[in-house]
């Protein structure tokens, strides 16, 4: 009751199988993106999970060593088939009634000796277990993707009103149209920024020029992506690392003003601006909302 996707997306996949009487089995074989997805959720390893089995699907020697087995089996004769209350043979090929197993496993739970041992919820919770991580992760994935493509939109300020007015230095209306078109360019930059940067930069300026330490902590990040953060944060003339280069303190992030050249004092003025005005930083600068300076 196994399949080797060796074949993975070629002529026969989906073909019934007859049994000896001419009648068509109920056993089909997986569509090939059931397979795929299966594989993709078993990072590489047997499913069994107690004790665990480390053996690998894929090996270098041997290629294809995995099988795919039916929790609820498809034949008359299949183990836990009398769990099977549908009448649409092609559930049985369906994602959740098939599992990822070495081929001792996948023998195990079929054979007539063993197989009683293996509830159908059993076989359920081993599946659902060893999957859940690479389930996750592909979701977590995805949905930085996602992020990573929808967040970009910057929604420029239109008059910046209110932070003229938070900054109350009267200034001229000229002025004021130069202040606004030199923070659209930075807008404008910020939105060529990967998200993560966004985030360093807002941390950055919230916590004035932090150690890398601190930054890696709070955004749960590693010293190697860090510094490719800060590259990408000096192309834009926003911030750069910092290294001391007799060690004496911890690498720290660097504000630039350059960004926006005219306004040498941004970084902070936008700081005190959105603490007293009770904006979360991260609203403009990660999620790129510079309407709230209006
Ligand atoms: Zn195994």
């Amino acid at each position: 009751m196994s399949w080797r996707p060796a074949r993975m997306g070629s002529a026969g996949v989906g073909t019934m199988a007859r049994r000896a009487d001419g009648t068509k089995k109920n056993r089909r074989e997986p569509l090939p993106d059931v397979a795929r997805q299966l594989f993709v959720f078993s990072g590489n390893e047997c499913a069994w999970g107690d004790p665990n089995c480390t053996t690998r699907l894929v090996t270098a020697e041997d290629g294809w060593v995995g099988e795919i087995a039916h929790i609820i089996g498809a034949e008359l004769t299949s183990a836990r088939h009398e769990a099977w209350g549908g009448k649409d043979v092609d559930d049985l090929r369906h994602f959740s009634n098939l599992i990822l197993l070495c081929k001792v496993h996948a023998r195990n739970i079929d054979d007539k000796n063993s197989r009683d041992e293996f509830t159908v919820e059993y076989l359920r919770a081993v599946k659902e277990r060893h999957e859940a991580p690479y389930r996750y992760g592909m979701e977590q994935l995805e949905a930085e993707f996602k992020d990573a493509v929808a967040s970009n939109r910057v929604t420029p300020a239109t008059t910046m009103r209110r932070y003229f007015d938070w900054e109350g230095e009267g200034l001229e209306p000229e002025e004021e149209a130069q202040t606004l078109d030199l923070v659209s360019q930075l807008a404008g930059r910020m939105g060529t920024l990967t998200r993560q940067a966004r985030q360093v930069l807002a941390l950055v300026v919230k916590e004035n020029e932090p150690n890398c330490q601190l930054i890696e902590r709070r955004l749960m990040t590693d010293p190697t992506t860090l510094i490719s953060i800060c590259e990408e944060l000096a192309g834009v003339e926003a911030a750069e690392l910092y290294v001391d280069e007799y060690g004496d303190s911890l690498p720290r992030v660097l504000l630039l003003s350059g960004a926006v050249s005219n306004v040498a004092e941004m970084w902070g003025q936008l700081r005190e601006f959105t603490e007293d005005e009770g904006i979360d930083l991260n609203d403009i600068l990660v999620n790129l909302d510079f309407s709230l300076l209006d």
